[in-house]
């Protein structure tokens, strides 16, 4: 069984407020969610989809719904389906994130390539000719952009679910992207590849859910699956602190990391019944385990 094309549809946008829209996911593996933010003088696009194929059909999408606009991209996190098209954006958009993101894209960015290239022909293919490409403008915690009679808040989160997250909200609507700090329907990615990646922390991860939910953000638009409200936030938050509690309290009374992982997988998969990416949760316990007692 291959795994179904990894296609971004723009003709699918779906507007959330005055001229901002979303490119939904489809709930396909390796397709993010896509925002498109417009003010008066300008246009930012969050996300490019995974490879070349897919950032063009970003990009027209976003010249069309430009119309003359000057455009911008920035990326949630240096992520493959999220990071691995900027290069199509280079001399139409300008390409702004933090510097942390900027720094896992130059230094983690190749590896994920060969990495994401031995997962799948289809992903091989769609990452054919990408190259992790530079920012051309980084900021180190926090950037408003203005794009004309609307500001977008760019901040970065600290250490979460990659090393370089970033969140970006439009506090006029009420409207906060997440990328992969928040999925919806499907258990938190926990990219845990010791010794090649260990960048993802389970706490610093919940202290993060914790600071966004005190924003209140009216509609949350998550790295992947639907677009919700706040509760998106808390059902992170209530499952980050689950796993953590579960995980602690064996790894307390001197369980083996194996046996904790597969006890704590039958806890999520009750709880959790409908939520797919079952694969992340012993990740999610192999990093846990090494921030207990940190
Ligand atoms: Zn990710």
């Amino acid at each position: 069984m291959t795994m179904p094309e990894p296609e971004v549809q723009p003709s699918g946008a779906q507007e959330l407020a005055r001229d901002l829209v979303v490119i939904p996911d489809r709930r396909l593996p390796l397709v993010p969610n896509i925002g498109v933010i417009g003010g008066t003088e300008s246009v930012l696009v969050i996300d490019t989809g995974l490879g070349l194929t897919n950032a063009e059909k970003v990009l027209a999408f976003a010249t069309e719904f430009a119309r003359g606009r000057r455009l911008y991209l920035t990326t949630t996190h240096f992520h493959p389906e999220h990071a691995f098209g900027a290069q199509v954006f280079a001399g139409a958009a300008t390409f702004l994130v933090n510097r942390a993101q900027a720094e896992d894209l130059a230094a983690k960015g190749p590896g994920y390539l060969e990495m994401f290239k031995g997962l799948d022909e289809v992903v091989a293919r769609r990452l054919e000719g990408v190259q992790p490409a530079a920012p051309d403008l980084v900021y180190d915690t926090r950037y408003d952009l203005d794009l004309g009679g609307r500001v977008v808040e760019l901040r970065a989160t600290g250490r979460a679910h990659s090393k370089g997250d970033q969140v970006i909200t439009v506090p006029g609507d009420g409207v906060m992207f997440t990328g992969d700090l928040v999925e919806a329907g499907q258990f938190s990615i926990f990219p845990w590849f010791p010794p090649h990646d260990t960048d993802v922390s389970g706490t610093r991860w919940l202290a993060v859910m914790e600071r966004l939910m005190a924003e209140k953000p009216r509609i949350v638009v998550p790295g992947h699956g639907e677009v919700g409200g706040p509760e998106r936030l808390a059902d992170v938050r209530d499952y980050l602190r689950l796993l953590r509690d579960e995980t602690w309290v064996r790894r307390d009374s001197g369980v083996g990391e194996e046996t904790i992982a597969a006890e704590v997988r039958a806890v999520m998969l009750a709880r959790y019944p409908q939520w797919d990416g079952q694969e992340w949760i012993e990740k999610g316990v192999g990093c846990l385990c090494t921030e207990h007692a940190a």
